[in-house]
């Protein structure tokens, strides 16, 4: 089956077609600026990249000019578009409506709709991409893939607030976690690679991106995980705060004379490693800073791999045990200093990295020593596969 992917926010859309019996990308590629100009770049696997100045008005021409390419005869892969099976849409945020991925129905859409609120950035983009494509496929089944829907399995313990219950009640104001395509994928493959069913361990998935998450993973079940409500919470991010002292919130807003929506812009957008170094939010701007001495890029990463290793103890000790680590993700799988800074010290909770090891970058290995009780691996990451498996297993 031919299982296209689509992965749509407010003014991108990211797509990839798979071929789902030999899990091949055939191509992919990126609308961007949709609605105010529109670029789209596309690549068919061995043949060359190209981009081309678009006319994106909306997610509807953006849809349409994906199918052109894809239906290109120099650039394409298609001879018509009847040859798509499928849809499978990545949508941020399911609520407690969705604890599984779900073929799209109209019913499925307004309960999709009805999760807004939590996601008022997201969603509404997701939902675009899914009318703009039901429009131009309409007889093609869609499915719709869940970032939150993995951790649906924690504990209430794990996902309730310490704030008056009547918040959870009347507004579902609660943990639901993100990355959780991901953080399933890679525990999945982590518990493969250590020899065991993903229902005997205990496992830790590191997803370390721009965006970053750890999710504890006890016999193939999210049992708890660093994000919150929204993708704020948790770890240090590229742009984001992660956890702060939410009285810092108005004690900063008092002082410099700003509004809830600017703090929010603040803490999403300007913070992180980008707001500790000064520099930049990308971990290869960080390296090069630290090496040319730049403390505050040195602060950025310690800050950051320090949390990293504080919800490793966390969630070892919330499962009261750890089989193994997995580090994923474009930081996870590329960064070999943040790994070791993460992981030094926690040998008396069985981890030990091999050094040489750890140098790999964006490849699937072991990293620690051969005798460390605790594996730990890299293992890659990979949503739009996952979203294609997700897909074809529901039609
Ligand atoms: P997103 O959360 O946007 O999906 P990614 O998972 O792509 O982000 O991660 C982006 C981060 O990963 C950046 O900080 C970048 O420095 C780092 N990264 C990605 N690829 C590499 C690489 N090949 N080598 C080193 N760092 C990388």
């Amino acid at each position: 089956m031919k299982v296209l992917v689509i992965n749509c926010g407010s003014s991108s859309l990211k797509y990839q077609l798979i071929d789902s019996e030999t899990e091949a990308v055939l191509a992919k590629g990126l609308c961007e600026r949709i609605t105010i100009d529109g670029k789209l770049t596309h690549t068919t696997t061995g043949k060359e990249k190209y981009t081309i100045d678009a006319d994106m008005p909306d997610h509807n021409a953006a849809v349409q000019y994906v199918l052109d390419a894809l239906l290109n005869k120099e650039t394409g892969v298609l001879s018509s578009l009847k040859e798509i099976d499928a849809v499978g849409h990545r949508i941020v945020h399911g609520g407690e409506k969705f604890a599984k991925s779900t073929v799209i129905t109209d019913d499925v859409l307004k309960a999709i709709e009805g999760c807004n609120d939590l996601a008022p950035l997201h969603n509404p983009a997701n939902l675009i991409g899914i009318r703009a494509c039901k429009k131009l496929m309409p007889d093609v089944p869609m499915v719709a893939v869940f970032d939150t829907a993995f951790h649906q399995t924690m504990p209430d313990k794990a996902y309730m607030y310490g704030l008056p219950y009547e918040y959870y009640v009347n507004y579902k104001v609660r943990r639901y976690g993100f990355h959780g395509t991901s953080h399933c994928f890679v525990s999945k493959r982590l518990a493969a690679l250590i020899g065991k069913k993903p229902e005997e361990c205990k496992l830790i998935v590191c997803h370390l991106g721009n965006g970053s998450s750890i999710t504890a993973v006890d016999g193939g079940k999210s049992v708890d995980t660093t994000m919150g409500l929204t993708p704020l919470a948790g770890l240090p991010m590229g742009t984001r705060t992660g956890d702060v002292d939410p009285a810092i919130i108005e004690f900063i807003a008092s002082k410099e004379n700003k509004t809830v929506k600017e703090m929010n812009d603040i803490l999403n957008k300007k913070s992180g490693m980008l707001g500790l170094s000064g520099v930049s939010s990308d971990f290869r701007d960080l390296d090069a800073g630290i090496a040319e001495g730049n403390d505050r890029c040195r602060l950025a990463v310690d800050v950051f791999s320090y949390a990293v290793k504080k919800y490793i103890g966390a969630y070892a000790a919330a499962m009261g045990g750890l089989d193994a680590i997995a580090f994923t993700a474009g930081v996870g799988e590329n960064n070999p200093y943040v790994r070791r800074l993460a992981t030094e010290g926690l040998e008396f909770m069985g981890i030990t990295l091999d050094e040489n090891a750890n140098q790999v970058r964006g490849e699937e290995a072991r990293i620690s020593t051969a005798d460390s009780p605790v594996a730990v691996w890299v293992v890659p990451t990979n949503e739009e596969l996952a979203i294609a498996r997700e897909t074809v297993a529901l039609i």
